[in-house]
């Protein structure tokens, strides 16, 4: 027994938990525009807890067919007034031509944002779930991103699939879809959620096959409510392991025991990308603060003073 670890020590041996240093990891974190006032108390409540961690920027989802405009562009600025941290306005091509396209991002420009999320989007529940663009607006997000960086010198993030889109033919379609926007002028790729780190590793090898140089961020959706997740996943093609639902099994009325299998599992998932080398993350927050700020201080993300404004 050393002399300075008596037996009532509760000193942790660090061989076993070595100390983590200061992270270099990169986090952002996505929100959508609030419907009501209490949603909004949530919101505001959940970005404020977040701001400290200093995130590279924060996106607002964009609704189905333009129905959030107002809201995602108040949600927008309303961030970078009060936080002063970067963010980011996501945009789509549905149900709308490209001159009312380029409105809204004259109006992101003149206000001063300048990073955009470009997406497609779903097509409206009414056209029956095949996509058709709009007669007059924007065939694709690829055309979205050159049609934005007509209009100003935008930081654009798009979309990738790590279990390839639902509407591409074969993972080689989604791969060249995704080069298409980078070569358009994206910047960033963030994935859709996913489960399986595999997936994700399979898929940034093969999209820096087809020459995708730019980074490949891992969209993480810390999963509490499993028949939510379950719904989500069956939209966009995402696959829920049986190895998740057996974790959720029996625990549809216990919602703190789900919330800290929420954090494991997507603890576990995050450690395992970050020692693949992943350095950056963007987390699907559901304008929830808890699972998110315990993920970012899991990663050794901590709380930052908030840079004096020049
Ligand atoms: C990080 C992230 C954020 C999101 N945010 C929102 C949001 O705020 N609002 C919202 O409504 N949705 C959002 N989505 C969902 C997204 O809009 C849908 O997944 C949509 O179905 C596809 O959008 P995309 O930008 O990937 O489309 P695209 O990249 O245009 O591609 C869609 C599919 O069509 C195929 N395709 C496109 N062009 C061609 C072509 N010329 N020839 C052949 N095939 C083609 C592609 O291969 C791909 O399979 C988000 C998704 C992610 C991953």
């Amino acid at each position: 027994m050393s002399p300075d670890t008596g037996p009532l020590s509760t000193s942790v041996p660090t061989s076993e938990f070595p100390a983590r240093k200061p992270s270099k990891l990169v986090v952002s974190f996505e929100f959508s525009p609030p419907r009501t006032d209490t949603m909004a108390e949530t919101l505001w409540n959940s970005i404020e807890r977040l701001a400290p961690l200093q995130p590279a920027f924060m996106s607002v989802t964009y609704g189905a067919g333009g129905s959030t405009r107002q809201r995602t562009h108040e949600t927008v600025v309303r961030i970078k007034r009060e936080t002063g941290i970067e963010p980011a306005a996501h945009l789509t091509c549905v149900a709308a031509t490209c001159g009312e396209i380029d409105d809204v991002a004259r109006a992101y420009w003149d206000a001063g944002i300048r990073h955009i999320v470009a997406l497609r989007g779903d097509p409206p529940r009414e056209s029956g779930g095949k996509y058709v663009a709009h007669p007059g607006g924007y065939a694709n997000a690829a055309a979205l991103v050159a049609g934005l960086k007509r209009i100003g010198d935008f930081q654009i993030s798009v979309a990738g699939y790590p279990e390839c889109h639902p509407d591409s033919a074969d993972d080689i379609t989604d791969l060249d879809n995704l080069k298409r926007k980078v070569d358009a002028g994206a910047d960033r790729c963030i994935t859709q959620f996913f489960f399986d780190v595999e997936d994700f590793l399979r898929f940034r090898d093969r999209a820096t096959a087809v020459g995708v140089q730019v980074p490949i961020v891992p969209g993480i959706m810390p999963v509490s409510n499993f028949a939510g997740i379950t719904r989500m996943a069956g939209m966009c093609g995402a696959k829920v392991p049986g190895w998740l639902a057996a974790l959720f099994e029996g625990l549809d009325d216990d919602l703190e025991t789900r919330r800290m299998i929420a954090a494991t599992v997507a603890g576990d998932l995050c450690r395992k990308l970050e020692s693949e080398g992943v350095s950056a993350f963007h987390f699907y927050t559901l304008n929830r603060a808890d699972l998110t700020y315990a993920l970012c201080h899991l990663l050794g993300v901590r709380p930052q003073a908030r840079p004096r404004a020049e």
